[in-house]
């Protein structure tokens, strides 16, 4: 990308697009168009196009979405599935009829099989039975990383799904029924430490294992690959299977590679917040899957890797956590 090239951020309100808007104006690229889900609805595929007329972007980072945990996804999973198809469908075909030069779709690890062999592949996706729970959104983002790959195979285009593993940071969902265990446990931990509480209750039994990625070494990885060189960008995007024999979709793990327990996470939160009563675990409340952890391979092999520790991440994150409550 050019400083002067125009970079779209679909979702730049969100986690991942926040992050993106973030790391790209640090780098000095400032012809960056962004739309509030106000003035531009990506439901529409004629608002879409009319956006993509006036604006003509070069680069696409498709990071709007319809999200949410557990409880959203399922109270609304027609919403879930109608919405994020549509978004997606929206805009990449609109960018293939725009003559945009590489487009980035993001979605998330539960794509991925219920039980994928750990760590997981991209080649393990379309594999096996999918977590019920949140199928009407994998099932969406799925058939966005087959659409980025019919794409590219019918029509020549650059298109590249960047599939993230737990991410946190500023910007988070802090609300405590719906919000993943990160922020979760920042705020417990920050509202213990206030009250002086002295016990927090953790849910589960502390023994999943889960990786965690700050949004902005997501964003730093989706910027690092939309700017490769054409030969090793060209390599992501997927090949033809009735040629190759090779299911490779144009698909590619952002993860640090490592992961931990809930228990130590808690720990970690614990230490950070600077809270000093004790952690209990609450096993009524449900474990989830027993680990979750991506194979990064692919990414490695492009030259990169996170570069902020867990520590400093979950400090970042509570600062973050507080300018926002304190709104
Ligand atoms: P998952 O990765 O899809 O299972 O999503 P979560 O981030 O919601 O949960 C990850 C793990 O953290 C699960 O084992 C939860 O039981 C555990 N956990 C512990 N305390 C909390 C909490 O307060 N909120 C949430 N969301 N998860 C928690």
């Amino acid at each position: 990308m050019n400083k002067n090239d125009k970079i779209y951020i679909a979702g730049h309100r969100g986690l991942v697009g926040s992050a993106i808007r973030r790391n790209l104006e640090q780098r000095g690229y400032d012809n960056l168009a962004v739309r509030t889900h106000a003035e531009l609805d990506l439901l529409d595929q004629k608002s879409t196009e009319n956006f993509f007329a006036d604006e003509q972007p070069d680069y696409v980072f498709l990071a709007a979405a319809r999200v949410g945990g557990i409880y959203a996804n399922d109270t609304y999973p027609a919403e879930f599935i109608r919405d994020n198809l549509a978004i997606q469908t929206n805009i990449i075909h609109t960018a293939y009829k725009n003559k945009v030069k590489r487009l980035m779709f993001l979605g998330s690890s539960c794509i991925y099989p219920k039980f994928a062999p750990q760590p997981m592949q991209e080649e393990h996706l379309l594999t096996g039975p999918l977590e019920p729970t949140n199928r009407p959104y994998a099932i969406a983002k799925i058939a966005g990383i087959e659409m980025c790959w019919s794409y590219n195979r019918q029509y020549g285009t650059k298109y590249l799904a960047a599939m993230p593993t737990n991410l946190y940071g500023p910007g988070d969902n802090y609300d405590l029924n719906n919000s993943h265990v990160i922020p979760a446990l920042i705020r417990k931990f920050h509202e213990a430490r206030v009250s002086n509480a002295p016990t927090v209750t953790v849910w589960g039994t502390g023994t999943p294992r889960r990786e965690f990625l700050y949004s902005d070494d997501m964003a730093d990885a989706c910027i690092f690959l939309m700017n490769l060189p054409d030969d090793k960008f060209n390599n992501l995007l997927g090949s033809d299977e009735s040629k190759t024999g090779k299911f490779e979709p144009p698909l590619i793990n952002v993860g640090v590679g490592q992961d931990i327990t809930i228990k130590e996470l808690a720990g970690t939160v614990k230490d950070v917040v600077g809270y000093k009563g004790e952690i209990s675990f609450d096993a009524t409340k449900p474990d989830g899957t027993p680990r979750k952890l991506m194979d990064v391979s692919r990414l490695s092999a492009t030259g990169w890797s996170a570069t902020t520790s867990l520590q400093d991440g979950l400090h970042k994150a509570y600062q973050a956590m507080l300018r926002q409550i304190d709104r």
